[in-house]
């Protein structure tokens, strides 16, 4: 295939890569957004396969075949709760590419490094404007890829509940960070200026690993959904990186557009949860609150039974639902969808309220709604639905916890003080949800639970609201 093609096959797929990213952006347009996508990666895998300096087509195909056969297999099993756990692995592969081929580059130019001392060497001119760099390049890709390779797996231990979701709080953490930092920029110094040998690029790769896992492992409880979002941006910038240290431009856009759509997205997320950009990035940075919210129980609580919810429902004028994990969890959307209707049916004033971090991914209620086919016009969003508590006669918590803990108002020392939640216990009577009085991500227990309007109806979400269509 001729340059001239190629770079018009480029140019498609990235105009289509743009496409998808606005249309991802809405509901409605999700699927075409979706389709763009896949469209826009083909055309880019098809146009770089048959580029003429490819080579080793054999191994090419081996590659595509396991991996595509993989992706298959895992994208049919995942079930919607293990989404973000599928992402965080995902982003931790972009980091090791970037790792890998930064190395890759490396030995490239210096052969001699790994004892296979060819005639490429005396080709190569080891010094001017263009081989530092090069250098910088190299060192700069490796460095992002560490630090997504590492502060992914440990994004994913804590969603997946194998590593402690709370925050880690090691003496004197800003300081280390601040450490790695420097000895990497030291490094780059030392590895551009004098010495560009592959122990420096080990070295830097170890500290960069390290900072990545500390920087993820300090970021806990409900600033996880910031942290994914995060390095889904920092997945984007390695796979640019790769795309300079490989000279592919499309890669060069490419990640790009992941880079700065992950951080716009974290950016629009820590505006949503009250937190701090800045403080978010740089590992829960201004932090440092005594933490004293436990999961003890915090007083009595009431039991109700599905018929005494389905007859505080006809006796409802006007009724919110939030959801939050455990709706997922349960799957109990399509029988909540039906509640609705029938509610809808009787005159009665239905709507969702969604906290934008309700469930284990940006817009994971959403999407589970509208895959039920809850009408997107009586889904809400927070701040849209909060000040209408007040006027509500039931609200449904239906398997959310922490984006409905009052704490997060009235507690300064909550780990989730300051993050805005659905003011559901303003509404005239709260029905929860859920199996028991276990605490939800953040690991902190629910005054709601135990406030004198609120009634606990305990069981399987599905169960439970499946039961109360049925007395309705
Ligand atoms: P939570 O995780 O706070 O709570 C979910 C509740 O659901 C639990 O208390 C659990 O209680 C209940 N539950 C679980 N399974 C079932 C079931 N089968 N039937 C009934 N109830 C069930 O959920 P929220 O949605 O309120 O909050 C989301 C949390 O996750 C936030 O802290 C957020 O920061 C964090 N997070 C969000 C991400 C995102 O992008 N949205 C990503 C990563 C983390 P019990 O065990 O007693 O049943």
């Amino acid at each position: 295939m001729s340059q001239g093609i190629i770079s018009a096959a480029y140019l498609i797929a990235a105009v289509l890569f743009i496409f998808s990213l606005a249309g991802l952006s809405k509901q409605e347009t999700a699927k075409q957004g979706n389709i763009c996508g896949v469209a826009g990666m083909a055309i880019a895998l098809i146009a770089t396969i048959l580029k003429p300096e490819t080579l080793g087509m054999g191994w090419i195909l081996v590659a595509m075949i396991t991996g595509g056969g993989i992706g298959v297999y895992l994208a049919r099993r995942v079930e919607m709760t293990e989404m973000p756990e599928l992402v965080a692995v995902l982003h931790s592969f972009v980091g090791l590419a970037a790792v890998l081929v930064g190395f890759n580059s490396f030995i490239d130019l210096h052969p001699e490094t790994v004892g296979s001392v060819s005639d490429a060497i005396k080709q190569i001119s080891h010094s001017g404007a263009e081989y530092n760099i090069h250098l910088v390049e190299v060192y700069l890709g490796i460095f992002i890829g560490a630090v997504t390779f590492t502060g992914s797996i440990v994004a994913f231990g804590k969603l997946r509940g194998v590593i402690n979701s709370k925050a880690l709080m090691l003496p004197h953490r800003h300081k280390l960070n601040l450490l790695a930092l420097v000895l990497s920029t030291g490094l780059l110094i030392h590895f551009v200026g004098s010495h560009a040998s592959i122990t420096t690029l080990v070295i830097m790769a170890v500290i960069a690993g390290i900072f990545g896992w500390h920087l993820v492992a300090s970021i806990g409880g409900a600033d996880m959904p910031v942290v994914v979002s995060m390095l889904n941006s920092y997945s984007g910038w390695a796979a640019a990186a790769a795309g300079f240290m490989l000279s592919n431009d499309l890669l060069i856009i490419v990640g790009a557009l992941v880079g700065s759509s992950g951080a716009i997205l974290s950016y629009i997320m820590c505006k949503a949860m009250n937190r701090s950009f800045v403080s978010v990035i740089a590992g829960g940075f201004g932090t440092d609150v005594q933490q004293s919210s436990s999961d003890e129980e915090q007083g009595e609580h009431r039991e109700t039974s599905a018929d005494d919810v389905a007859d505080m429902l006809k006796n409802s004028r006007s009724v919110i639902i939030t959801p939050g994990y455990g709706m997922a969890v349960a799957q109990a959307q399509y029988p909540v969808a039906e509640i609705t209707q029938k509610l809808r049916d009787k005159g009665i004033k239905v709507r969702f309220g969604i906290h934008p971090v309700a469930g284990r991914l940006p817009g994971h209620m959403n999407v589970l709604l509208a895959e039920a086919k809850v009408p997107y016009d009586i889904v809400l969003e927070m701040d849209e639905i909060n000040d209408d508590f007040s006027d509500t006669d039931t609200v449904l918590v239906i398997g959310a916890n922490d984006t409905v803990n009052p704490a997060a108002l009235d507690d300064p020392n909550s780990p989730i003080a300051g993050m805005p939640v659905l003011e559901v216990w303003n509404a005239e009577n709260v029905v929860v949800f859920k199996r028991s009085m276990n605490t939800g991500y953040a690991g902190v227990q629910n005054p709601l639970f135990f406030k004198e309007n609120t009634q606990m109806l305990f069981g399987d979400a599905k169960a439970s609201v499946e039961n109360i269509l049925r007395a309705l």
